[in-house]
């Protein structure tokens, strides 16, 4: 095996600019309303929360936003991220399939993470902030942003969901080695978590909880902010870097996808990777299909409601339009923690709602299998979240077998699997189980919908 391009792809230039999906959709995004009176807010009241620059990238229609310099000469420490031809597991499947995948694992933290942990810390900085202070699910995102925070000497305080804090005690270390603090949340140290542990002591904890500890930390100091890993526009702007790079290194490869993959937990390097392609095919171009890959246990894009709801357990965040499960909803304990979020980014279920994009659930057996099938053909253990899209892209190359077609799929490959050794030892030690979605827990949840006159 002498020609390694037929694996590793030519890689380009890392963009100049950010894509803004909103500036191609065949309708407006729809208006973020005030929580108390149901009416639409203006970016103002977000200055609490976010740094004025990272607010009115929430609200923009621009298409192209400037990467700023400081910021695209971090990002070239790990971008562009290589694109693979998965030629090994190809052969494995023994399919005409083309797969590819974008690699977002070789950044410092191990995931797409810090594409938009380094912007938002940048821009914190610019303004005068001191201390962020956020959530994490897996440990993902906290990893991130403490890393964005030594880089520009910003105090960074995570509140961690405490299954994942049990599960994944090296994600703490990693955070402490950059200089965070780490909570396991629900905690004693806010209001909200107070309140939810007196009701449930053994609460072990959700990405809603500890959005609302984190949003009343942060909301009570002049010099503090919170930063989101997922979910909101900005969050997915940054991401765009990958679809972009994709793009590029499918075009010198000679190829274009026709089935375009990731997995969603707020959504983010879903966007990240289709949102350039789709914003191709809405200004006329190559129609693509696009397969968001959802864990069956939390599965808001198949089973939730598309309609206004919290952000967060504790009702502290404005009200977002989303496909949602009930923000008092509290997943199973899945491996895969980033995926364990009740709603889903308002973009990413406007496109889906659209018709644009199909949403598809998954088990976690199926997928942690599918995760040990691609480590073993190509050499990289993939994080629990990502083995979801592995999954999609492996049914798709099956399919694609037995109806004899030969068409090419494109996946993100969000993180790497190696701080999660625990969840295939558990996987390979048949220690773990399907769940079964629990419907009833959600209409409780749904049940507690804020009630506003535009949903
Ligand atoms: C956080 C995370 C996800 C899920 O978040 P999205 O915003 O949906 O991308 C997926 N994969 C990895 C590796 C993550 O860290």
């Amino acid at each position: 095996m002498t020609d390694t391009t037929r694996y590793v792809l030519p890689t380009n230039q890392t963009p100049k600019f950010w894509y803004n999906i909103v500036a191609d959709l065949p309708v407006p995004p729809d208006p973020v309303l005030h929580p108390g009176t149901g009416e639409p807010i203006g970016p103002e009241a977000l200055a609490p929360l976010f740094p004025m620059a990272v607010i009115m990238q929430e609200v923009s229609a621009e298409r192209e936003i400037e990467i700023p310099e400081p910021v695209r000469e971090i990002y070239q420490q790990w971008r562009p991220s290589p694109l693979y031809r998965a030629r090994r597991l190809e052969n494995v499947l023994d399919t005409p399939a083309k797969i590819y995948y974008k690699y977002e694992g070789g950044s410092p933290s191990g995931s797409h993470k810090p594409n938009t942990a380094i912007p938002q810390a940048f821009y914190s900085k610019a303004e005068g902030v001191k201390n962020l202070v956020t959530e994490t699910g897996a440990g993902q995102w906290g990893s991130a942003l403490s890393l964005a925070g030594s880089f520009y000497d910003l105090d960074v305080e995570v509140f961690m969901v405490k299954v994942s804090y049990q599960q994944k005690p090296y994600r703490r270390a990693f955070m402490e080695t950059f200089g965070a603090r780490c909570h396991a949340s629900p905690s004693e140290l806010t209001e909200v978590g107070r309140s939810i542990l007196a009701e449930h002591p053994d609460s072990t904890g959700s990405l809603g909880i500890a959005i609302s500890e984190a949003v009343e930390m942060a909301a009570q100091r002049d010099d503090t902010k919170y930063a989101l890993g997922s979910v909101l526009n900005h969050v997915l702007l940054h991401q765009t870097v990958i679809g972009q790079e994709a793009m590029q290194q499918m075009e010198i490869a000679g190829d274009s996808p026709d089935i375009i993959i990731a997995c969603t937990g707020g959504g983010s390097n879903f966007a990240g990777l289709a949102f350039p392609f789709l914003g191709q095919q809405l200004r006329g171009g190559k129609q693509y299909q696009f397969i968001a890959a959802e864990p069956a246990s939390c599965p808001s894009l198949t089973q939730g409601k598309y309609t206004y709801d919290f952000g967060d357990t504790g009702h502290m965040t404005p009200l977002v339009k989303m496909h949602t499960l009930g923000s008092t909803f509290v997943p199973p304990g899945i491996h895969a923690g980033g995926l364990r979020y009740h709603g889903m980014a308002p973009l990413v279920s406007k496109v889906v709602d659209l018709g644009l994009v199909e949403a598809r659930a998954f088990h976690q057996l199926g997928c942690f299998d599918a995760g040990i099938q691609f480590a073993r053909a190509e050499g990289i253990i993939p994080a629990p979240e990502s083995t979801h899209a592995i999954r999609a892209a492996i049914d798709e190359a099956l399919r694609c077998k037995e109806e004899g077609k030969g068409q090419t799929i494109l996946f993100n490959l969000s993180g790497h699997g190696n701080f999660d050794m625990q969840a295939y030892t558990d996987y390979l030690g048949d220690q773990l189980k399907d769940h079964t979605f629990d419907r009833d827990q959600e209409e409780e949840a749904l049940a507690g919908l804020p009630q506003v006159g535009l949903a």
